[in-house]
């Protein structure tokens, strides 16, 4: 590099160093109808410019040479004190219309770091300019939540009217998920897409992740002769049952990991859960999440056949440490149910409403925990 270039860059260098803003406006207080402003550095007069701006009739203090120490802040200060990054190097100060207010600014003596400008007597009352909140504090931010996308992959789940059963679940978890990190929840998905999990891998990810609610989302179906006459919602919490009902539905989605595994190793496996600790929670969670599932639907559409919460032996949550639902959104079987499910509008209330009813647990359980 040449030497004129050289010293032209340090030309530009110590000019932009020299002339750049270097006193900060840290604190700006309102307090016995004067505004307080307190700078980094000592405030020089020449620095500070008073004019009036009409219409409405404003008195604006620019500052030179400074910053605001706090960027992002809009700056108000009572109705009538607004504050701004005017430009680079200008921190504007505005004080709104008042009837026959005319400001007087000062420096007092000791403390040469602020500038003390006098405001319209009893219109404002005392305000500090606070510094920005470092992100306002999220109660569920522990709180993660395992949403499984029911089968995918080869495993196409139930099919009818040319409508696939691991489409629909994923549409819905994928609205859960949204709607649940919206309301502060960490999630986690066992499938974001189409691709196949066996079984007893979607609850090691609950247990891996520790988790505290595992959710599972399925649609049913029945055989031809019945499809006109079933349909409904159904929420389903782990546990042995001799409802023939839930027994059925259970074989039909356990059939994907049952295959293969003699009936003895799968009766051990199903028993050592039914005991576990988390049922009752489970079942107070699969309440929460069916009542307001069915709320909110029928908020929109009619005929929406409440079909209960129900214990069932499923195999997606046989071994889960954490409270577990699974839940029936509806029948792709039934022609009318399952055109309303493939709807944003009817997966927005079902999304929304299992959102709901997990905060309504999970508030429940803190105020249980407290007391
Ligand atoms: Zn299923």
């Amino acid at each position: 590099m040449p030497m004129l270039s050289k010293l032209f860059l340090l030309g530009l260098l110590s000019s932009t160093l020299l002339f750049s803003a270097t006193n900060l406006l840290t604190k700006a207080v309102v307090k016995k109808s004067e505004l307080r402003l307190t700078f980094s550095q000592k405030i020089s007069k020449k620095d500070v410019t008073h004019f009036i701006l009409s219409n409405p009739h404003r008195e604006v203090y620019d500052f030179k040479n400074t910053r605001l120490a706090h960027s992002k802040v809009p700056l108000g200060l009572g109705k009538y004190v607004r504050m701004a990054q005017y430009n680079k190097n200008t921190v504007r100060v505005v004080i709104g219309a008042v009837k026959g207010y005319k400001p007087t600014a000062y420096q007092p003596i000791f403390a040469k770091h602020t500038y003390h400008i006098s405001l319209p007597k009893g219109k404002i009352e005392d305000a500090k300019y606070k510094t920005p909140k470092k992100k306002t504090y999220n109660p569920h931010k522990d709180e993660l939540i395992v949403i499984d996308a029911g089968h995918g992959g080869h495993d196409t789940g139930a099919i009818s009217g040319g409508k696939r059963e691991k489409d629909l679940v994923l549409q819905i978890a994928k609205r859960l998920e949204r709607k649940l990190k919206k309301r502060g929840h960490p999630v986690y998905m066992t499938r974001k897409k189409d691709r196949f999990l066996k079984l007893p891998q979607r609850t090691k990810i609950a247990d891996r992740k520790n988790a505290v609610l595992f959710v599972s989302i399925h649609a049913n179906s029945v055989p031809k002769s019945k499809q006109n006459s079933v349909h409904g919602i159904e929420t389903f919490f782990l546990q042995n049952t001799r409802d023939a009902r839930s027994q059925r539905i259970a074989a039909r989605e356990n059939k994907s990991v049952l295959k293969g595994t003699t009936k003895l190793s799968r009766n051990v496996i199903i028993d050592s859960v039914l005991t576990g600790p988390k049922i009752v929670e489970s079942n107070k969670l699969a309440i929460d999440v069916h009542r307001r599932m069915i709320t909110n639907t029928r908020t929109m559409y009619s005929g929406v056949r409440d079909g209960g919460v129900r214990h069932a032996p499923f195999w997606v949550l046989v071994g889960a440490s954490r409270p577990s639902i699974l839940i029936e959104v509806g029948y792709i079987s039934h022609p009318r149910e399952r055109k309303r499910l493939f709807t944003p509008k009817y997966q927005d209330l079902i999304a929304t409403g299992i959102a709901e009813g997990i905060d309504s647990y999970l508030g429940n359980r803190k105020k249980e925990i407290d007391f």
